[in-house]
């Protein structure tokens, strides 16, 4: 099916979250992208993205205390799993289901998040002076900068805030030796920093200590410095102030890197990007003028783009797209989420591509 791209009605963005302010700093385009098409993606997420959804809900209802047994894991796990597949195949993307058949390693990964029940039972919250306070929503005084903080455990002598991830928490870096060492990763650092500063806004008092925690119950701290906390909070106000300035004078700028565009589900939409698919070659999606559209005797379909003098193959479109495809001959459209062949300019649709035109 041909999807169309409307005229964009951008809007200001009133609250920047602090896990939002790392992909903004890259790309601020993005996220008003975001904010125009209220936060409904263009493109379908990664099956990844939904799991991680349920991975975080049940991280949640652990660390409330909802979740205390292993029954009531297992049971509010399935419940879970059930409830995004639902969604999945209300949405259109039933091919993402069954989740735990799309998801690599779906068991283990359920036995690591199971890892975090055990250590709540073994050590059970004994301590009446300490507070844990779980989804504890923060926002600063003038209401520009906001977001749940996970978990926040409270004691006479510490205050620590914990952010719970399900993806990787580090990444590997090298040293001047030209040695790899792992390091937190900096979004995550940032994000944790607004917290604190967030947090310090809200009572007066800085946390003790920041940390990040994964599925797999490993714990990453975080160094800080008050300072350091309140430039990343400053910074992150300007930025939202800078954005939305720019939707007054119309003079709107973007990153189109690959870093920042491959998971960017706003693509479609991003004139800055579609430029770049002008040229270059290296993304999963294509541009081009429909040349040639071909039905073989297995039903799939191919379709033949002109990009400049580069000629483009996609094949494996399903039989239900030639009709489409056929009537819109010279036509130029854009074609997202295509796999690269081992040959040179040839492509195969996937479950998650779309064509705009
Ligand atoms: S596609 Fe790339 S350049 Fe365009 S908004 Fe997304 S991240 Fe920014």
């Amino acid at each position: 099916m041909m999807n169309k791209i409307g005229e964009i009605n951008f809007k200001k963005i009133k609250r920047i979250s602090p896990s939002q302010f790392y992909s903004m700093k890259n790309c601020a385009y993005k996220s008003l992208l975001a904010e125009a098409f209220d936060k409904k993606p263009l493109l379908p997420l990664s099956p990844y993205a939904y799991f991680g959804t349920v991975l975080h809900k049940m991280l949640e209802f652990i660390a409330k205390g909802v979740i205390k047994s292993e029954d009531d894991f297992n049971a509010e796990f399935d419940n879970q799993v059930k409830t995004v597949e639902d969604d999945l195949q209300k949405n259109g993307f039933g091919f993402f289901v069954p989740l735990k058949v799309r998801i690599r390693n779906f068991g283990l990964k359920k036995i690591q998040l199971k890892k975090h029940l055990r250590s709540e039972s073994d050590q059970p919250i004994s301590f009446s002076n300490t507070k844990f306070h779980s989804e504890k929503w923060f926002e600063s005084q003038d209401k520009l900068i906001g977001g749940k903080v996970d978990l926040v455990i409270e004691n006479e002598n510490n205050i620590e805030i914990i952010d719970f991830k399900t993806g990787a928490i580090t990444q590997d870096c090298l040293d001047d030796e030209g040695e790899s060492y792992s390091e937190v990763k900096n979004e995550f650092k940032e994000q944790l920093k607004i917290y604190a500063y967030l947090y310090f806004e809200n009572t007066n008092k800085f946390p003790t200590s920041l940390s990040l925690v994964d599925s797999a119950k490993q714990k990453f701290s975080v160094e800080f410095s008050e300072q350091e906390c309140k430039s990343i909070f400053e910074e992150a106000k300007s930025l939202l102030k800078s954005i939305n300035h720019c939707i007054n004078t119309k003079l709107f700028s973007a990153n189109p890197q690959e870093g920042n565009c491959k998971h960017c589900l706003y693509r479609p939409a991003c004139t800055f990007f579609n430029k770049t698919l002008e040229t270059n070659f290296s993304f999963n999606d294509v541009l081009g003028e429909i040349k040639e559209v071909k039905k073989f005797q297995n039903g799939n379909v191919s379709v033949i783009l002109q990009n400049g003098n580069k000629v483009l193959t996609i094949k494996n479109f399903d039989s239900k797209e030639f009709d489409d495809l056929n009537n819109n001959k010279n036509k130029q459209i854009r074609i997202y989420n295509i796999r690269r062949d081992a040959t040179e300019f040839v492509y195969s649709a996937t479950d998650t591509t779309m064509i705009y035109e």
